[in-house]
């Protein structure tokens, strides 16, 4: 069964077209996450799904029924925000229930889903706190518990983790994806942030200006991306571009290769000079300058290189990526 399906889906605020032919199934059960840099229209279209914005053209369809003209409140979804918009006048358990006190729940309904949500949120201590009185990541976990207990056929996040520290990012990340796994419940969830969408989805949609640029797994946009915007995108460090030519005859066409696909080589192809060295412990990145080109190299563990020395870097032929002048792959 399809949970959602988008069907050239467009979107303009007046002049602006910020949502370009929008086409998207998602299965249900999927965790998708859309990603793209700031202002490419995850919001927008996030909220297009939801209802909160109209789409200009274009269908929406959520379990197999279209909802372009059915208010946010009866698609059957749930929405996560960075902000986590808590009532402050109201308590954990006053936050939680609310919604479902509108859908006149009765009160035993109310309270069992309220003590499921909780325990797997880890909120049972904090049911009579107020918001004032949590911790970032506990009132980002009473957003989300408050959209589980509402049972949607579709959750709906918008950089739920975008205000929390790095450690609590990575806590609530796997938090995210053990929920996930446990409710089985569709998610579509919005990141700018590559890890993110790497770690979470089941699928990957990369947007851009608008426009979806790949959809597919984290890996198989990885090994295979369509296109240097996307393989640019993906992965940290970021992948190398420069001009094939530094390493063979080539004209006009860009090589991509990952960091961790250089490695240091005495008669490597890559002569270039150590501009900077990151020692992380585990890995070492080496930025280093080619001609007028920066690149980065990822070593697996400790190297005992120095900022200004020369060296030489190789690559597996087949580790290198091509993309003709249009971006496109070749
Ligand atoms: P993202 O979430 O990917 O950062 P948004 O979906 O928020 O991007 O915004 C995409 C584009 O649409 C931006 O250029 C933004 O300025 C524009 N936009 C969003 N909402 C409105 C609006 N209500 N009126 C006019 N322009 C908008
Ligand atoms: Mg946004």
């Amino acid at each position: 069964m399809t949970a959602l399906a988008l069907t050239d889906v467009n979107k303009s605020f007046g002049d602006t077209h910020v949502l370009k032919d929008i086409n998207l199934d998602v299965e249900e059960g999927q965790f998708v996450v859309f990603v793209g840099p700031s202002g490419c229209g995850k919001s927008t279209l996030l909220r297009v799904i939801a209802g909160l914005e109209d789409a200009s053209s274009g269908e929406v369809r959520i379990g197999g029924e279209v909802v372009n003209l059915t208010p946010p409140s009866r698609r059957g979804i749930a929405m996560v925000f960075q902000s986590y918009a808590l009532y402050p006048h109201l308590n954990v358990r006053g936050n939680m229930s609310l919604a479902l006190k509108q859908e006149r729940k009765s009160k035993e309904v109310i309270a069992e889903r309220i003590a499921t949500a909780s325990r797997m949120l880890n909120l049972e201590p904090y049911l009579d706190r107020y918001p004032s009185e949590l911790s970032g990541g506990q009132r980002q976990r009473v957003a989300i518990g408050r959209a589980i207990v509402r049972k949607p056929k579709l959750f709906l996040f918008d950089e739920p983790l975008s205000n929390l520290d790095a450690a609590l990012r990575m806590n609530t990340r796997i938090e995210i994806a053990n929920l996930h796994r446990q409710l089985g419940a569709s998610m579509i969830y919005v990141t700018h942030d590559q890890t993110e969408a790497m770690t979470l989805a089941d699928r990957i949609v990369v947007l851009r200006d608008g426009r979806v640029e790949q959809i597919g797994s984290p890996m198989e946009l990885y090994n295979n991306p369509a296109n240097q915007f996307v393989a640019g995108f993906l992965g940290s460090p970021s992948m190398n571009f420069f001009p094939a030519s530094l390493v063979h005859d080539a004209a006009g066409d860009t090589m991509g290769i990952r960091p961790e696909d250089l490695f240091i080589s005495g008669d490597g192809p890559i002569a270039a000079r150590v501009n900077h060295v990151e020692h992380l412990g585990g890995d070492t990145n080496v930025i280093a300058q080619v001609q007028e080109h920066q690149i980065t190299a990822r070593l697996f563990g400790q190297h005992p290189i120095r900022e200004g020395e020369d060296v030489r870097f190789g690559f597996h032929p087949q580790k290198a990526f091509h993309f003709g002048q249009d971006g496109l792959r070749l």
